[in-house]
């Protein structure tokens, strides 16, 4: 089934425009190829996928629809918050299809900490090759020690020895580990004039073949090899100028990827969900059971296309609304902490529901769906654990209502 996007009257003509332009490759594209692109199964196959994949990526290319998420001086597409967020939308129909649109994380973070971080030289070193697709990149911050949900826990020490920076630590899930060419580390920065040892957080950005990057394996998540790593890092020394930014901004700068990256990994989420209840309900319109009744028209299956539309209805609106604050500079801490936590919820249900009504087909390699439901139920602990979140979101409006004020929910 292809997606159906149409024309919205309260969008503006371009976000309208580059909705139907990006769902026209998807349908046109990629839905067609969906079983062989990622196929990986042997050498052969993995050649025609990759063969397959750089295609759809130089007509992506031709259509101007490649990197939404950069500036266009540095390769991308210079779209708004909210294009942005209405495009992840679109091309999330596909699982994976952002990669065909130059989206891949964490590519996609570590390019957006490098234009607004980066110096001219790095951009020059790291973050052109970066987007042209010539190096692949990880982000190395949870280690298997400390609490990855409290980024202040982390151990991982980097101190300056004359004109270089001397990283020791130990991480994990560190994305992309085998394929990289260069991590971008999170480390704590001494602070020689603390005696406790303290000091805040640098990101450094490190070659993978420096000595002493010791990768030690990749992860198994889900029960499959993975590419998320653990790497211990010992006595690795890298010259001063690969920092990125101040030191002591990595904590921030860490913000900053996730803050903007929750709305639109939101969005992926309620693209997926699309694409799910799309297959739930051409299944229960195909699909006869008991003496030859088509499962729609059982009342337990109607209630699921009535819960998906519900959770996918408020996903997408709160997403949406989250994204406006954004866009037009409100305060939006207590909504990304909410959408941090409903949107995965509910893409978690839809999936769920889908994956019930196809039956075993629906934990099948035949379709998309198994994959969705292990991402949806990842994103549950990943970007800030969904307990973190309540935390931060009952932090800020208790303080709203201790301070005299109480919530505007129209704000
Ligand atoms: C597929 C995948 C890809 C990843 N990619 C990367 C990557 O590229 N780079 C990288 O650095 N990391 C990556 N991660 C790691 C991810 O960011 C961390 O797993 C996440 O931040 C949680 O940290 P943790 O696993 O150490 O859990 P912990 O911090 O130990 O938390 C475990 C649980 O404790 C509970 N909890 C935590 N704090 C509180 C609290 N204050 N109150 C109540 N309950 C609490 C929550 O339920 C939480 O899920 C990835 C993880 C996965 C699964």
């Amino acid at each position: 089934m292809a997606m159906n996007v149409q024309p919205v009257a309260a969008l503006s003509d371009e976000v309208n425009e580059l909705r139907l332009r990006t769902a026209q490759v998807i349908n046109d594209d990629v839905l067609p190829l969906e079983p062989t692109l990622w196929n990986s199964e042997d050498e052969a196959a993995k050649a025609a996928a990759k063969e397959a994949r750089l295609d759809i990526q130089s007509k992506v290319k031709k259509l101007g629809l490649w990197a939404p998420h950069l500036p266009e001086e540095f390769g991308g597409m210079g779209l708004s918050f909210m294009q942005h967020a209405y495009m992840n939308e679109v091309l999330s129909y596909s699982p994976g299809a952002a990669a065909l649109f130059g989206v891949v994380a964490p590519n996609s973070g570590n390019q957006k900490i490098l234009v607004k971080y980066g110096t001219p030289e790095q951009h020059e070193q790291w973050l052109k090759p970066l987007t042209e697709g010539s190096m692949q990149s990880g982000f190395s911050m949870t280690e298997p020690m400390n609490p990855g949900s409290d980024p202040r826990a982390l151990t991982t020490r980097a101190v300056l020895d004359g004109d270089e920076w001397v990283i020791n630590g130990h991480k994990w899930f560190t994305s992309n580990g085998f394929g990289a060419d260069f991590f971008i580390v999170m480390c704590r920065t001494a602070d020689p004039d603390d005696p406790a040892g303290g000091g805040k957080m640098t990101q450094i950005i490190v070659p993978t073949d420096t000595p002493g990057v010791n990768i030690v394996r990749g992860v198994p998540v889900w029960g499959k090899r993975s590419n998320h790593c653990e790497i211990v890092y010992d006595n690795v020394r890298v010259p001063k100028e690969n920092q990125l930014g101040r030191t002591g901004t990595g904590h921030q700068a860490a913000q900053d990827r996730l803050g903007a990256g929750r709305v639109y990994h939101c969005m992926n989420s309620v693209g997926a969900m699309w694409r799910a209840f799309d297959l739930m309900v051409e299944r229960l319109m195909t699909r006869e059971v008991h003496g030859g009744e088509k499962l729609e028209d059982k009342q337990f299956m109607q209630g699921f296309v009535a819960e998906s539309y519900i959770d996918i209805q408020s996903a997408r609106l709160m997403t949406i609304n989250c994204a406006e604050k954004m866009e037009t500079g409100g305060d939006p801490r207590t909504d990304i902490s909410a959408i941090k936590i409903a949107v995965p919820a509910a893409y978690h249900r839809v999936v769920d529901r889908a994956i019930q009504v196809w039956g075993a087909a629906g934990v099948s390699g035949d379709l998309p769906l198994a994959g969705m439901y292990q991402g949806a139920r990842t994103l549950r602990l990943a970007d800030g654990p969904d307990e973190v979140h309540k935390i931060l979101i009952s932090k800020l409006v208790l303080r709203r209502y201790h301070s005299g004020e109480s919530w505007d929910f129209g704000n």
